[in-house]
């Protein structure tokens, strides 16, 4: 709780740090465990944390690690908020949902995607009809190359930067990251059906929040944007009752993905969205939080040195160390001087939406 405090060691450390919060806070916990285990061999779960009176009307829930690495700030913002407010700020009929590390295997093995290779926040998508992805089609061989060696990635970064002459640097982040489902072994690959974490996201919907009046989802991501800098990530369209509200509730920070002005790309299979879909006509506002930690062409070698590993290296052998700390380093910094403004941003966006419930 220190000004200096840094992020969890691991996702063990995480996970035991926001249920004892959780506990001290007086929430009810459930553990969704996983099959699969950590690199240590550590146990996998989604822990969720229900703050609150069981039939509020307004219930905001708080994601974190729904793209694995970047809850090692998320769960920092939920535990360390549960320590210093918990139930005691909580307005009358409003319940905090806090789901921990719903991607738990990405978070264990500082990786962005989960078990299946897949980006969970592009598997919401039609299966039966699947957003094609020309530029990534285009791309794919550059960005999961054969091998690190320097002269396959020249090989592969001229690719990029013609693609970038061509379609200018939005063109690239378009078709790199705005999610493609015809590479199983790529990045921001969205999946060919609903992986374990998004049926339980679609459980956690349907048995924590179909009675409630109003629901709130805020899902915690790190990665894009100006260093230690918050988006509030909207993907409804400006104009539109939805979008409107957020800016209301939230201010100038509010950007749409599906507007072209954020800092991320138009997304196809994107969770809030089919969450939004499910609980309809329940009043539903929804954001994703990102903070930026450094520049986009770092972030994108980093990501694919680590999807090299796992599919063409080996992630327990020794060449996983430098790996893992350049993904690390490009998703959860070490730097207290970022957690701490990431979580005074935190703060501040849920008590404004404490006041907008008022
Ligand atoms: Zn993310």
């Amino acid at each position: 709780m220190s000004v200096g405090e840094g992020l969890a060691a691991g996702y063990d450390a995480a996970r035991a740090r926001f249920l004892a919060a959780a506990d001290a806070a007086g929430a009810v916990v459930q553990s969704h465990p996983f099959p699969d285990r950590g690199p240590s061999g550590e146990e996998l779960a989604v822990d969720v944390a229900w703050l609150g009176p069981a039939d509020a009307a307004d219930v905001i829930g708080i994601v974190s690690g729904t793209h694995g690495v970047e809850g090692f700030a998320g769960s920092l913002c939920q535990s360390r908020w549960l320590e210093a407010h918990g139930r005691a700020l909580l307005p009358d009929g409003t319940a905090v949902l806090l789901v921990h590390a719903i991607n738990p295997y990405g978070f264990a093995w500082v990786r962005r995607v989960n078990e299946d290779n897949v980006d969970l926040n592009r598997n919401f998508a039609d299966f039966d009809d699947p957003p094609a992805n020309a530029g990534y089609d285009e791309l794919a061989e550059a960005l999961d190359p054969p091998s690190l060696s320097p002269e396959a990635l020249a090989v592969a970064d001229t690719a990029l930067l013609e693609y970038a002459g061509a379609h200018g640097m939005d063109g690239v982040q378009a078709a790199v990251s705005g999610g493609q489902y015809h590479h199983p072994t790529g990045i921001f690959y969205g999946g060919s059906g609903p992986v374990r974490s998004h049926r339980l996201l679609r459980e956690l919907v349907r048995t924590r929040l179909f009675d409630a009046r109003r629901v709130v989802l805020l899902d915690l991501h790190t990665g894009l944007g100006e260093r230690a800098e918050v988006e509030l990530i909207s993907h409804a369209v400006p104009g539109t009752p939805d979008y409107e509200r957020a800016v209301a509730w939230w201010g100038d920070r509010v950007a749409s993905n599906t507007a072209g002005d954020s800092v991320s790309a138009d997304l196809a299979g994107q969770w809030m969205a089919a969450a939004e879909a499910w609980l309809a006509p329940i009043e539903v506002t929804s954001i994703a939080l990102e903070w930026g930690t450094v520049d986009s062409i770092t972030v994108l070698q980093a990501l694919r040195a680590d999807n090299w590993l796992h599919h063409h290296g080996n992630p327990t052998g020794p060449e996983a160390d430098p790996i893992k700390a350049d993904l690390r380093a490009a998703f959860a910094p070490d730097d207290p001087e970022w957690v701490a403004a990431v979580y005074a941003c935190f703060t501040t966006v849920l008590d404004q939406t404490f006041a907008a419930l008022a």
